[in-house]
């Protein structure tokens, strides 16, 4: 199966895309993490990535095309696999189609209002990578909140800063929205309310498979 995600910054992609790669064993493809990854290993992208993704611009098409059809090609994708993160531009998406086939792209949609609001409380465990929204957690005795799963101090994105979301909502709806009718048009889209808990939502996608 090889299923895209889409949807806004904050709709809830990362945690959604972990249960479906889980359930259908397919390899679970986030060119967010990845980015983080080169950033961490302060590779020459990373380096570049970095200061693009802090002011909430776009990394440039070659690159991550180029990154995808790579990570495509490894042996953990043969079962399939769900891209996260990508495509957020026309140009992507074109690119995707002309070197592999795709099953279905699942939109989460999510009002404006709630995007700014979910993001604020996003909080990301810099061990192990999950993601939280602080809702769900009790505070430390500082107020600050630890990951459930490995005990490490959770921090906050550098780009879920308010300044930056704005400007990542407005690249959203300029580049990465006209992908719905994309694929609308090729009759591969199905869209899911996001605006649930998360069960809810991981619900409904699962039913659009049955
Ligand atoms: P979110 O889903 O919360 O918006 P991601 O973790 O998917 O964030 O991506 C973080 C940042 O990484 C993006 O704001 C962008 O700068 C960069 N990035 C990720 N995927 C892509 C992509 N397909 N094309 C261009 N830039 C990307
Ligand atoms: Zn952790």
């Amino acid at each position: 199966m090889k299923l895209i995600l889409l949807g806004p910054p904050g709709a809830g992609k990362g945690t959604q895309a972990e249960r479906i790669a889980e359930r259908y064993s397919i390899a679970h493809i986030s060119t967010g993490d990845m980015l983080r990854a080169e950033i961490k290993a302060e590779t020459p992208l990373g380096v570049e990535a970095k200061s693009l993704i802090d002011r909430g611009e776009l990394v440039p098409d070659e690159i991550i095309i180029g990154m995808v059809k790579n990570r495509i090609g490894m042996p953990d994708c043969e079962n399939g696999f769900l891209l996260d993160g990508f495509p957020r531009t026309i140009a992507q998406a074109e690119s995707l189609m002309g070197f592999t086939g795709i099953d279905r792209a699942v939109c989460i949609e999510v009002p404006d209002e709630s995007i700014v609001g979910r993001m604020s409380k996003r909080r990301v465990c810099p061990n192990c990578k999950r993601t939280y929204t602080v809702d769900v957690l009790e505070p430390d005795e500082d107020g600050g909140y630890t990951c459930l799963d490995c005990g490490t101090k959770l921090i906050a994105r550098d780009d879920d800063r308010p300044e930056t979301v704005q400007h990542r909502l407005n690249v959203y709806a300029e580049q990465t929205f006209p992908l719905i009718d994309f694929f609308e048009a090729r009759e591969l889209l199905s869209r899911v309310d996001g605006d649930k808990s998360m069960d809810e939502v991981a619900d409904s996608i699962f039913e659009l498979f049955e």
